[in-house]
């Protein structure tokens, strides 16, 4: 593949996996945006654009310090928050951030998911954690992010939605689905009492079994992971 065709490609996969978040009811509008690490920076979904129109020379391809070459449309207002990720986390090459129903109820209420179901470990540790909040598309917002990814893979975005990020589009797309998932099995619990929290012991072995143990400080060679079941 050359570069021409394989830069195509990486723009067709970041379209895709935006309009697989309409698809799956994880986004409306245009309010879910979705980046890839490249060569140079990242490809990111461009703002304003409605998913079912975009194309792949709509993407936008930029440097981690925010400079677009040529002439392009304009990133998405998110930017930041892709490009500090990538800078920060050299294990991450894509990022999925949207506004899912379930998630952004509890970032509503300053309610991060606790240990209250196994899978909840596939975002890398004992709970999906809510970053602070700050207005959209500000630096800030991008620093409380970091920090709440510091020992996870996905975060609640306090009074927005949640992020998720992974060694893939793939795999970061997956987690933004469990995520929404916990948050709507959390919501549910919620509303007859409140869940029955597994214990540290009990999070420790699934991580374990998992194969992510410790992965934040020590990350294991990626055909070393084994996938989380569901
Ligand atoms: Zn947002």
């Amino acid at each position: 593949m050359n570069d021409k065709t394989r830069d195509y490609a990486d723009r067709l996969d970041v379209v895709q996996a935006l309009q697989a978040l309409v698809e799956k009811k994880l986004t409306s509008g245009t309010s879910g945006n979705v980046s890839t690490r490249s060569d140079t920076g990242m490809l990111i979904t461009p703002t304003g654009v409605a998913p079912d129109g975009l194309l792949p020379e709509h993407i936008v391809a930029m440097n981690l310090d925010g400079h677009v070459a040529g002439d392009q449309l304009t990133p998405s207002s998110e930017w930041q928050m892709h490009a500090d990720i990538y800078r920060e986390k050299p294990d991450v090459n894509a990022v999925v951030h949207c506004h899912s129903p379930y998630a952004t109820i509890l970032a509503c209420a300053h309610k991060p998911i606790p240990a209250m179901h196994y899978m909840v470990a596939a975002a890398g540790g004992h709970g999906i954690p809510l970053a602070d909040y700050a207005t959209f598309g500000s630096k800030a917002l991008s620093l409380s992010n970091l920090e709440a990814l510091s020992n996870s893979l996905a975060c609640l975005l306090a009074n927005h939605g949640q992020l998720a990020t992974g060694a893939s589009l793939g795999k970061a797309l997956k987690l933004a689905e469990l995520v929404e998932e916990q948050a709507h099995c959390y919501w549910g619990t919620l509303a007859i009492g409140g869940p029955n929290l597994l214990s540290k012991k009990e999070m420790d072995d699934v991580l374990e079994a998992f194969g992510n143990y410790g992965q934040q400080r020590c990350p294991p060679k990626r055909d070393q992971q084994s996938e989380p079941e569901s």
